[in-house]
């Protein structure tokens, strides 16, 4: 197979929309599993609190897994942690989680985001300096990617899930000033990493499929997440979990430049809701495929996005850190098969 483009240029190229000499293998979010922790010695939780251990544990992506962009945010907590939630840190099997029994919050009037101390705490910095590490050890061969967690999420962390979606349903005057006022804590995260060496943001906003509707995307988020694309100058990626069919519409008005989406959607019906005004990336299912089926059965699932035309392949959110190996490298490998199948068909 002849190959044209640095995995970065592929990258940058499909983000874009525009042509590349094969489909990248991306993952807008964690691909770190404890066997790659094993492999490199950088296990969880330090390598979510240490840069040199966050930025090696991100390189295996590339280098052992063979995927064309590498991302060091393995957890959603890091601008959450910097804010002052309180973080369960877990050990090396477990992610970080935000303790949401214990919010920081109660009203909009509470939220007074110190933006300068936010960007300084030790776990943002964490992120910016393995962002640089990379940048620095794989050069400009390699897609680096980014997180930045918006405001619906963080209206998760800080109020609680619960109390947030009671507040949705009776206030919406309140609710929209909760997403207003932490909203430039998105804005300037996410530019802080570009600044570092980051190529493209993950955009986690988690008006997922089960606890809202897509009207709710349409009448909180969707001129937000405009903002947020005209604001930071790299292209983005929207992750939203679950059944998101009804909201793709919307979400391709945004202007973001690709929405990275879960199994629960198929992948034609998926390119005929965005009607190719925004890329697609994803779908490979984490629980039941990458977990716990076999090589072939990951290949079945990205062959389907291809053939559908969807333009990044990946696993659909941050996969199982049980996950087997020789599981995630079928995704690279099954564009590589896919590929020469067609360029054989045409020669
Ligand atoms: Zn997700």
């Amino acid at each position: 197979m002849t190959t044209t483009m640095t995995s970065r240029e592929r990258v940058l190229a499909a983000l874009r929309g525009d042509p590349v000499d094969r489909t990248p293998a991306v993952n807008p979010t964690s691909i770190a599993t404890v066997e790659l922790m094993d492999l490199v010695d950088a296990p969880f939780p330090d390598a979510n609190r240490e840069p040199e251990l966050m930025a090696r544990l991100a390189a295996c992506g590339h280098t052992e897994l063979g995927f064309d962009s590498v991302m060091p945010v393995f957890s959603i907590i890091q601008d959450s942690s910097a804010l002052g939630c309180k973080i369960q840190w877990e050990q090396k099997d477990n992610w970080p989680t935000v303790k949401m029994t214990e919010p920081i919050y109660d009203s909009p009037d509470d939220i007074d985001v110190d933006t300068d101390a936010v960007l300084d705490h030790p776990d943002t910095q964490c992120v910016v300096d393995a962002i640089k590490i990379l940048r620095r050890e794989l050069g400009e061969d390699v897609a680096i990617i980014g997180k930045t967690m918006g405001p619906w999420s963080m209206g998760y962390h800080t109020f609680g899930v619960e109390p947030f979606l009671l507040m949705s349903l009776d206030d919406q005057d309140k609710t929209k000033l909760v997403l207003e006022r932490l909203k430039q804590l998105t804005i300037d995260f996410g530019i802080m990493q570009i600044e570092a060496g980051a190529d493209a943001l993950t955009l986690p906003d988690h008006a997922t499929g089960d606890l809202v509707s897509g009207e709710y995307y349409h009448r909180y988020l969707e001129e937000l997440h405009q903002e947020f694309a005209e604001a930071i100058p790299a292209p983005l990626i929207l992750h939203i979990c679950g059944r998101t069919v009804d909201r793709m519409p919307y979400i391709a008005n945004t202007g973001m430049a690709a929405f990275h989406y879960d199994s629960k959607n198929d992948p034609v019906e998926s390119m005929e809701a965005v009607d190719g005004r925004i890329r697609l990336v994803g779908n490979v299912n984490n629980p039941e495929t990458l977990f716990a089926r076999g090589p072939d059965e990951v290949k079945a699932e990205v062959k389907a996005n291809l053939a559908a035309g969807v333009q990044m392949v990946g696993p659909e959110c941050a996969c199982p850190l049980q996950t087997p190996l020789e599981n995630l490298r079928a995704i690279p490998e099954a564009v590589l098969e896919w590929t020469e199948e067609r360029e054989r068909a045409a020669a």
